[in-house]
């Protein structure tokens, strides 16, 4: 059977247990990447009732109370991982900022929370209380949070060094815009399915790649901070991309992406030249040898303040981009 519940099923869940005089607690928590940190809590957290039902953020809930590239995982995914554990009887979607509604709901015996909150922080204690019920703190044992492992894989993938199509010194780096140069436009494209290769981009890309360029995607996604769309959908259209292009065997070597919203005034949306300076130092490359392709003044105009040649493609410049390739391999 099934652990993954409705919030009506979990309903029928409890009246069960309390129907056979077992008690449960109640957890909540995003459990985004599974740790040991949360192994270990949610086990110890089962060895104080009867039976365990955790509550999994949603995705909306998540991308409320962290930064809008959270979850790295979706609500599906969570659940179905944390269900699997043994210390975990039931899971269901937390949908909400606060656990409340479901605490008054199904009033938990135990209401269990780890340690780094104290029960007079927790907002929903003295609802717990009011019914008879007890708030469990757990001690934190493991000093490991999702947010650190995810801070762990970025420090490797910046140590790693840029891998070359090929083995000889690049010439040069061709950064590209994505939306509107290398896929049909779409307004915030988030949906693999919608991408589309534009005329002449594999082809082009190829010339270049062949030529001894590393080609280099920058790309403003507000869509992420607007929370139009989440990190994991930017990737799968990325993915798409990359399969879109594996027939012309072109290999991205690295994408750089903004995914602020206008009014955060940061330096990498562009037309700010911030992604650009940040490639080119990681690569160890010469803005002297590198150039932008975009489709708006704003690709053009950070490839000019990042000290790069420019060339446009679509209704304000070259018609296709085999053309803007065969300019840049006509470039001294
Ligand atoms: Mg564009």
């Amino acid at each position: 059977m099934t652990k993954i519940l409705t919030n009506d099923q979990v309903d029928g869940w409890v009246a069960a247990l309390r129907s056979a005089n077992r008690k449960f607690g109640y957890t909540c928590g995003a459990f985004d990447l599974l740790h040991a940190g949360h192994v270990d809590y949610l086990a110890r957290s089962r060895g104080r009732c009867d039976a365990l039902l955790v509550a999994v953020n949603s995705d909306w809930s998540i991308r409320q109370y962290k930064d809008p590239h959270r979850p790295i995982c979706s609500e599906l995914e969570r659940m179905s991982v944390v269900a699997a554990l043994e210390s975990v009887d039931a899971v269901t979607i937390l949908n909400d900022l606060r656990p409340l509604a479901q605490i008054q709901r199904w009033k938990p015996d135990f209401y269990i929370k780890g340690g780094d909150y104290s029960t007079r922080q927790l907002h929903s204690a003295d609802a717990v209380m009011a019914y008879g019920g007890q708030v469990v703190t757990i001690p934190v044992s493991h000093q490991v949070s999702t947010s650190q492992i995810v801070e762990r894989i970025l420090a490797v993938e910046r140590l790693a060094p840029p891998s070359p199509p090929n083995d000889a010194p690049a010439k040069g780096i061709v950064f590209l815009d994505r939306d509107g140069t290398l896929l049909k436009d779409s307004p915030y494209l988030s949906d693999p399915r919608e991408a589309e290769l534009l005329p002449g981009v594999g082809e082009g890309l190829a010339e270049l790649q062949r030529a001894g360029y590393r080609l280099v995607i920058v790309t403003n996604q507000q869509g992420i901070g607007l929370g139009y769309f989440s990190t994991r959908e930017f990737i799968a259209v990325n993915a798409a991309l990359f399969r879109l292009l594996t027939p012309f065997g072109v290999t991205i070597s690295r994408i750089y992406y903004c995914p602020h919203s206008a009014a955060d005034a940061c330096d990498c949306r562009k037309p700010a030249p911030g992604l650009l300076l940040r490639a080119m130092r990681e690569f160890g490359m010469e803005a002297q040898r590198c150039f932008m392709v975009g489709d708006r003044d704003v690709d053009a105009i950070a490839g000019r303040s990042a000290g790069c040649s420019q060339v446009l493609v679509g209704a304000g410049g070259l018609a296709t981009f085999a053309e803007a390739a065969a300019w840049i391999l006509r470039s001294p």
